[in-house]
């Protein structure tokens, strides 16, 4: 039986961080994948090898901005491990049925002149509506950056910017209940309060909606950050696709000593009598041994009630697989994505096309209402598929390098909310994939 440190199950790009770090310590990682490649939802495949070849699609993410709150990058030095970010500008447009589109910038200067062409009240009230979300950002950007339960590494994370931020949020009772208020409301009422225009509420709602819910659900207005992070630290996107991002991890993985071993569905996890987890079973019964720990990189419901004993779960904790069955719920809102070859892009021609429209996401949300449908519908089960809202990106526009030389653009994403738990894979005719 192989001997490693830690066993980390899953090569997400999470569990390839969680091993270039332990690599980084000096522990031996054995990572082990159930796909054939690594990255989980964080890939860049040629998916649709024969009927277009040379095109590769980004299956899952897309769009990087979270990453960047973080110190990961800088710290396992991933460019040197061939990374490079390139940066979206503009960051979103959305063309309004009634003739107006919000094109937003990096800048949030230059995205409060676009607004103002149609509302200067309203480009005055994005500008301060962003730097609320902008300080609330830094004020809780410590809090990602550090173990969930652990308060001292939280506040040791807190620099004297954060602490400014978040006492301009909290300074004063007023201010503290205003803050609640807004951290309870929904994107509808937050939005309805600072804005009067249509044509940029409706996208706004759009985005917020990615927590995935719909924009009328109270306690996710907090959902506006997915705009403000577009400003800053930006919206960004690696070269070659997400995939870079898991390549450079792999990279420095392999460079550092530490295994990957794909196609090794773990089935089981390995706890010895004192109840410490010990190493694995992969489908092939092969067993792997780790002598300080199993590191998951999936959710605990799969960990805890399918691949461990369930007399070694209730040993570790009587309550778990109850909280875990009951508690933790799935509701049910997933993302329908569709990838798509495409022989050029598609124009605006009512909005002065401009092909650098199509550099960040194109959003198609003609209303408040026609984003509520989008994400309120499938709770009911029902799929929004007449004239929907969507979320549709051309990463070949900023990067053509994902596409053949001799093609001009490519590698169309849509993707918008839905509930299709039996749509799984379908293939569709030429030149197109769908995915559920
Ligand atoms: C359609 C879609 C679009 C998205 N778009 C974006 C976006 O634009 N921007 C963004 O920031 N985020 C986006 N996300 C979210 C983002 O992709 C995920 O949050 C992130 O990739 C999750 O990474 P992870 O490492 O935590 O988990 P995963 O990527 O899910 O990794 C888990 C790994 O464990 C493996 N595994 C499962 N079971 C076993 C087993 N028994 N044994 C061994 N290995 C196993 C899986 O194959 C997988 O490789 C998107 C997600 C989806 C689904």
């Amino acid at each position: 039986m192989q001997t490693y440190d830690v066993v980390i199950i899953g090569a997400g790009h999470n569990g390839l961080v969680c091993a270039a770090y332990l690599l980084k310590a000096g522990y031996s990682v054995l990572v082990l994948e159930k796909r054939a490649i690594p990255g989980g939802a964080a890939t860049t495949e040629a998916a649709l090898p024969e009927s277009a070849p040379g095109f590769r699609f980004n299956l899952c993410a897309i769009d990087h901005e979270f990453i960047h709150l973080g110190p990961v990058v800088e710290e396992l030095e991933l460019k040197k491990y061939g990374l490079e970010y390139l940066y979206c500008d503009p960051v979103v447009f959305c063309p309004n049925p009634d003739g107006k589109a919000f094109l937003a910038h990096r800048s949030v200067e230059k995205t409060c002149a676009e607004i103002a062409k149609y509302s200067p009240r309203d480009a005055k009230k994005y500008a301060e509506y962003m730097d609320f979300w902008q300080r609330m950002i830094q004020a809780i950007k410590p809090v990602f950056n550090a173990p969930p339960k652990s308060i001292v590494d939280i506040l040791g994370n807190y620099g004297a910017h954060n602490f400014r931020d978040l006492l301009s949020l909290l300074g004063g009772v007023d201010k503290t209940l205003d803050l609640l208020r807004t951290l309870l409301t929904s994107p509808k009422c937050s939005l309805e309060e600072q804005f009067d225009s249509e044509f940029l509420i409706a996208p706004l709602a759009r985005l917020a909606s990615e927590l995935g819910a719909p924009p009328s659900e109270k306690t996710i207005a907090i959902g506006a950050m997915m705009m403000a992070l577009r400003h800053n630290p930006g919206m960004s996107r690696p070269r070659g696709g997400t995939g870079a991002l898991t390549q450079a991890l792999v990279n420095l993985i392999q460079q550092k000593g530490g295994v990957i071993r794909c196609d090794q569905p773990v089935q089981q996890v390995l706890v010895s009598n004192e109840g410490r987890a010990e190493g694995v079973r992969v489908a092939s019964g092969e067993e792997y041994r780790a002598t300080k720990g199993v590191i998951s990189n999936l959710d605990a419901k799969r960990l805890f009630l399918q691949m461990a004993d369930p007399a070694d779960v209730d040993a570790a904790d009587p309550n778990l697989r109850h909280r875990l069955e009951r508690r933790i719920v799935n509701n049910n809102e997933t993302i329908l994505k569709i990838d798509c070859a495409l022989s050029e892009i598609p124009r605006f021609e009512r909005f002065d096309h401009k092909d650098e429209y199509w550099i960040g996401s194109v959003l198609i949300a003609d209303s408040f209402n026609h984003v509520e449908a989008a994400h309120s519908l499938p709770a009911m089960g029902k799929i929004p598929d007449e004239n929907p809202s969507m979320y549709v990106d051309v990463p070949t526009v900023l990067d053509p390098s994902m596409a053949p030389p001799a093609t001009t653009h490519s590698g169309l994403s849509f993707l918008r909310p839905t509930k299709l738990p039996e749509l799984k894979a379908l293939d569709s005719t030429a030149r197109a994939g769908l995915m559920s």
